[in-house]
């Protein structure tokens, strides 16, 4: 098995042309988002990680459910609310990708 490589895509757009970009307060990494179409251009590695996590998008979808706000739901699962309004907007189908 080769090693775990974890391809970081930004949140927002998808891309995966991102570089490392430092450390932010709380000592997260912080990449940059190299994609000239995308208006987020630098994002939080646990931002990526829980947006793309199924159980994350599964909070999110059941929080809506019970009429949770964006805001609290991010709060409630340490994303940001741009990720919330992200899963919230593209449901999974199962058809498509
Ligand atoms: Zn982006």
């Amino acid at each position: 098995m080769p090693k775990k490589i974890i391809t970081v895509k930004c949140p927002f757009c998808g891309s995966e042309k991102v570089s490392k970009n430092g450390h932010n307060k709380t000592g997260k990494q912080v990449y940059n988002c190299n994609n000239p179409e995308c208006n987020h251009h630098n994002f939080v590695e646990e931002y990526t990680y829980k947006a793309y996590n199924p159980e994350v998008r599964q909070q999110v979808l059941k929080m809506a459910v019970d009429c949770t706000g964006i805001r609290a739901t991010g709060r409630i699962l340490g994303i940001s609310k741009d990720t919330v309004t992200a899963i919230l907007k593209k449901p999974k189908t199962g058809r498509g990708r």
